[in-house]
């Protein structure tokens, strides 16, 4: 466990600042946004509530907490960010709010590390502006994609081109209308050893020969306006100064972005699994069966209970992890990070299932529990699969 818990008086400040804005204007515009993401008319399109909610969070401060750089970013340690990410994970879409979501942030994190000036000043500015989205996209259908090795896409060079011809799916980010970029990463060194084989590249969403050929659903989930699009990629042209950081890095510059962007999920699945908690809590006070509120019952009552102490765990692992990260790096935190990824996912999961359970039928229908069960759900992959980190994990203690 990390020596100082504490957060800074910063970021205490911070934090009370973002708990009121949740309060004022987060909890409060929750059903307008649902009925603008379920409305098959508009929910391609982003949701005017949010766009407003966003220039007021700009407005007062509350603005790519999430990157610790101080010039770009405002300027926190992961173990200070990580309390404000749990609360904008109380509700799926708030992390937006604060410019703070993912796919966005680990793209910010990959150009203001790696990027050069001028790709920096074309894309990385208008993001942090909240201006433009972006996309990261890896994952492809033909190859096992949780071993970055295997990523076959071709980048093939020509001239003072890169040609890309492939197809990539899953890929989160890509069917919102304001994605203007996305880092592609791609073959573009066949014969090199199979760590300096890739690179990765910006293409512009608007090139010619990219396509979104469909939008993917995880039970039932599309994320719209967002999605987690399929995308093919004929011919796609792009300039060689389109490339991040040098030929063959591609594998590098995976594995960095999975460092600290990649906790942020464990940290708003804290707060995630915490509303749940919370729900159930209240239901299990005002619902009666068999001649008591279930709250009054041993098994509601177990369920409540083991909630509260799995998410305690996993809030503490977090900031243990997130407290490693800035003392030592990524290299040193590899353990911590790896054993906060395998818990956040499942703990979450458990603790949503037992508030549907608790809710009974109406669970099954509840406007936040499905669809935070699902998302908890598809991170036990979109993260990297589970038994990749807990492999690693054991490779690391074994050593
Ligand atoms: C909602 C969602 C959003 C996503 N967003 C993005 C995105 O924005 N960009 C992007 O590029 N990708 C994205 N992905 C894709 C995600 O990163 C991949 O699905 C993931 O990396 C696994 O790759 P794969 O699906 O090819 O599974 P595979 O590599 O085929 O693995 C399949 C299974 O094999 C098992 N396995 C793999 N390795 C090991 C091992 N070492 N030991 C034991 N078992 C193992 C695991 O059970 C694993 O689930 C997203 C996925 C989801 C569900």
């Amino acid at each position: 466990m990390s020596s100082s818990p504490h957060a800074s008086p910063h970021a205490e400040t911070l934090h009370r600042q973002l708990t009121d804005f949740m309060q004022e204007h987060v909890y409060p515009a929750e059903v307008e946004v649902a009925a603008w993401q379920n409305n098959p008319q508009t929910r391609w399109q982003p949701c005017p509530r949010i766009e407003a909610l966003k220039a007021l969070a700009k407005e007062a401060g509350l603005w790519n907490l999430f990157l610790p750089d101080p010039v770009h970013g405002a300027g926190l340690s992961n173990r200070d960010y990580a309390p404000m990410a749990e609360l904008m994970g109380r509700v799926l879409w708030a992390s937006e709010v604060f410019n703070c979501n993912a796919p966005d942030t680990g793209n910010m994190e990959v150009l203001a590390h790696f990027g050069n000036d001028s790709q920096k000043a074309e894309w990385l500015a208008p993001l942090l502006r909240g201006e433009i989205r972006s996309a990261f996209a890896m994952t492809e259908p033909d190859v096992a994609s949780s071993d970055a090795t295997n990523i076959a896409l071709g980048i093939t060079a020509d001239g003072d081109d890169y040609v890309l011809n492939g197809r990539k799916w899953w890929i989160t980010g890509a069917g919102d209308p304001r994605c203007a970029i996305l880092i592609v990463m791609g073959v573009t060194d066949p014969e090199a050893d199979k760590h300096a084989r890739h690179s990765m590249v910006l293409v512009p969403m608007a090139t010619p020969g990219v396509r979104v050929v469909r939008a993917l659903e995880a039970f039932g989930f599309d994320d719209a306006p967002s999605g987690h699009m399929e995308l093919e990629f004929r011919n796609v042209r792009v300039p060689k100064s389109s490339l991040i950081g040098s030929q063959g890095s591609g594998f590098a510059l995976a594995q960095a972005r999975l460092g600290p962007g990649r906790i942020h999920h464990c940290m708003r699945l804290i707060g995630l699994a915490q509303r749940a908690l919370e729900l159930m809590i209240e239901r299990a006070k005002s619902r009666v069966a068999f001649g008591k509120p279930l709250g009054a019952q041993g098994m509601a009552q177990e369920m409540i209970a083991l909630s509260h102490c799995e998410i305690a765990q996993a809030r503490l692992l977090t900031l243990n992890a997130a407290a490693m990260l800035d003392a030592g790096g990524n290299k040193a935190a590899k353990n911590e990070i790896g054993m906060i990824k395998i818990v956040a996912p499942r703990m979450a999961l458990q603790v949503i299932d037992r508030a549907i359970q608790l809710f009974g039928a109406e669970g099954l229908q509840h406007p936040f529990l499905p669809h935070a069960w699902a998302g908890a759900r598809c991170l036990r992959l979109a993260d990297g699969p589970d038994e990749v980190h807990i492999a690693a994990l054991a490779r690391g203690l074994l050593k």
